[in-house]
């Protein structure tokens, strides 16, 4: 029996709220698969299961997959859809609770690669778990909203350009890899995906206190259509000052114009 079949024989009601389309086309699994590096030493940790298209995928090239699905009523289709994959663990809970080393503390692994395919808003909540919990993960894929693809992305000066960019540039590289139809979907939403591959950053751009940073970038941004002089009205407004000239900036540029390595600057020279 195919998936589709295993979801109605048992009657399988999909959950809007909880963003339940499922990903069935064998080439986009297989696509979306070959861009994590998995090799037979990787833990994958599949955030929404759903019907675990991806999730048996996954299992073929991977160590071990450990996924988390918040809706219990897939517990028994997915013993059907699961039934002989050896190396699959489910854990059927609301991912954002989980203490996610305590998880990882009864499996061995050499590196870790993190696959979500999940409603917008926990995208970035995920993702920020994931470096709040010092978790050491090689690549996150995430499936999102075409148009939400380009805000991770966002280019200096571009309208999406903001302190989330900033944040997840700091940590990671982060690209689109491909868009994908919403016809692949079951059932079809009304909006097309587009895979984003965030990647550790092999060279970690030197700050030497986050905290004041990453304030400094949430400051900058507070309005985003005001200047860098009106949204830093507490700092020392000429020291930030001389520290932009050294880059052809001035106080009275926006924040969307100001580069990751350039707030860096500010942020470890200010302290001095
Ligand atoms: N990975 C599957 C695929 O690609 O076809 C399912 C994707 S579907 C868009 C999203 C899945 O995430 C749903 O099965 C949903 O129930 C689950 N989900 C939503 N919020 C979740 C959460 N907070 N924790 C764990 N699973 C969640």
């Amino acid at each position: 029996m195919n998936i589709k079949e295993i979801l109605n024989e048992n009657k399988f009601v999909f959950k809007k709220k909880f963003g339940q389309n499922f990903l069935l086309d064998q080439n986009i699994l297989n696509n979306i698969v070959s861009l994590g590096n998995i090799s037979k030493d990787t833990l994958v940790i599949e955030i929404g299961v759903g019907a675990a298209a991806l999730t048996r995928k996954l299992s073929e090239h991977a160590k071990q997959v450990l996924g988390y699905e918040i809706d219990t009523t897939l517990k028994e289709p997915l013993q059907e859809i699961l039934n002989g994959y050896d190396n699959i663990n489910i854990i059927f809970d609301d991912f954002l609770k989980r203490n996610i080393k305590e998880d990882l503390n009864d499996f061995e692994y050499k590196n870790i690669m993190v696959v979500a395919n999940l409603p917008y808003y926990i995208t970035t909540p995920i993702i920020t778990k994931f470096i709040d919990e010092k978790i050491d993960v090689e690549k996150i894929v995430v499936m999102v909203q075409n148009e939400v693809a380009d805000r991770f992305s966002a280019i200096l000066g571009t309208k999406s350009y903001n302190s989330l960019t900033i944040f997840l540039n700091y940590y990671f590289d982060i690209k689109k890899a491909f868009t994908v139809s919403r016809n692949v979907f079951y059932p079809k939403p009304n909006v097309d995906s587009a895979i984003v591959v965030f990647s550790k950053k092999d060279k970690q751009i030197k700050v030497k206190d986050e905290e004041f940073f990453f304030k400094l970038v949430k400051d900058s941004f507070a309005q985003k259509r005001k200047t860098l002089k009106n949204n830093l009205k507490g700092y020392d407004q000429n020291k930030i000052n001389s520290i932009l000239e050294k880059f052809n900036k001035n106080i009275s540029f926006r924040a969307e114009n100001i580069t990751i390595e350039e707030f860096a600057a500010i942020s470890n020279e200010y302290n001095k």
